[in-house]
């Protein structure tokens, strides 16, 4: 469904991607692993158009090009299959949940107010905040906010969600409510690609893990497979260090 192959990408001479291969399946739950700086949050921004990648090739469905010859227009149109949950929640302040949500509707698609709404309240319904619709940010916890950013996220019904350490600003109990509503994304069969600390996720939820260390895919294989039978040292290392 999606796939980027070789991408570089350097910040100045510091080369943080070194020829990544990574592809996404229809209905996988992709955990992306490794340490502080190991470039998981640069292959997300690369794969969202975010960062500008230096050298690679996309394909989503039957589009595929150059990465760094993709126009604008294209890049549009790609990011309207993708849907983003990162790091903090980037909801509008100004705006309540339910507008937060209706936000990504109403720009992404056509559809009429009435269907928008109905659509946006069915998504904090799933995620469990259909209660505080009329909430604002300021007025939700940390974790009441990132579902809200998952409901915001889904509401278009992306091919793919991109989420970039959706708990990591969180404590435990506020970690748990969220991981709780994308293990429910999962089991619905929702496509996922999850850059996360969280290896109990990685070991339970996803069914697909890769393991990058220093701008490189190092290791990677079925979750089970992984975490049981790991086939490099380095990730032996890793699994052994966050055990
Ligand atoms: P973490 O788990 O800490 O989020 P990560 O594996 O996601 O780490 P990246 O955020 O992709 O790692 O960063 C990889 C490297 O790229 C780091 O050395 C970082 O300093 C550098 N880097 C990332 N973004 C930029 C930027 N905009 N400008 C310059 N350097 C950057």
């Amino acid at each position: 469904m999606l796939e980027v192959k070789n991408i570089h990408k350097k910040f100045g001479t510091n080369e943080v991607l070194k020829g990544v291969d990574f592809k996404v399946e229809k209905g996988s739950v992709i955990a992306v692993l490794g340490n502080s700086g190991s470039g998981k949050t640069t292959l997300l921004r690369c794969i969202s158009f975010l960062e500008q990648a230096d050298k690679g090739e996309i394909t989503f469905d039957d589009f595929h090009k150059d990465i760094t010859a993709v126009t604008r227009k294209e890049i549009r149109q790609l990011r309207m299959k993708m849907g983003f949950v990162f790091q903090g929640y980037n909801l509008f302040r100004n705006k309540t949940a339910l507008d937060n949500v209706l936000e990504g509707l109403t720009i992404a698609r056509k559809n009429s107010p009435e269907e928008a709404k109905k659509k946006a309240m069915e998504m904090l319904e799933k995620v469990g905040m259909a209660d505080r619709a009329n909430f604002y940010p300021d007025q939700l916890s940390g974790g009441q906010q990132q579902r809200v950013a998952i409901a915001r996220a889904i509401a278009y019904n992306p091919e793919v969600v991109l989420f970039d350490e959706p708990t990591s600003a969180l404590d435990p109990r506020l970690t748990g409510e969220v991981l709780d509503v994308m293990r429910k994304l999962a089991d619905e069969g929702t496509t996922m690609v999850v850059v996360t600390h969280e290896m109990d996720f990685a070991r339970k939820v996803a069914n697909w893990v890769v393991y990058m260390e220093d701008g490189v895919i190092v290791e990677e294989g079925p979750s089970k497979e992984f975490f049981s039978q790991p086939k490099s040292e380095k990730t032996m290392a890793f699994l052994h260090m966050t055990n």
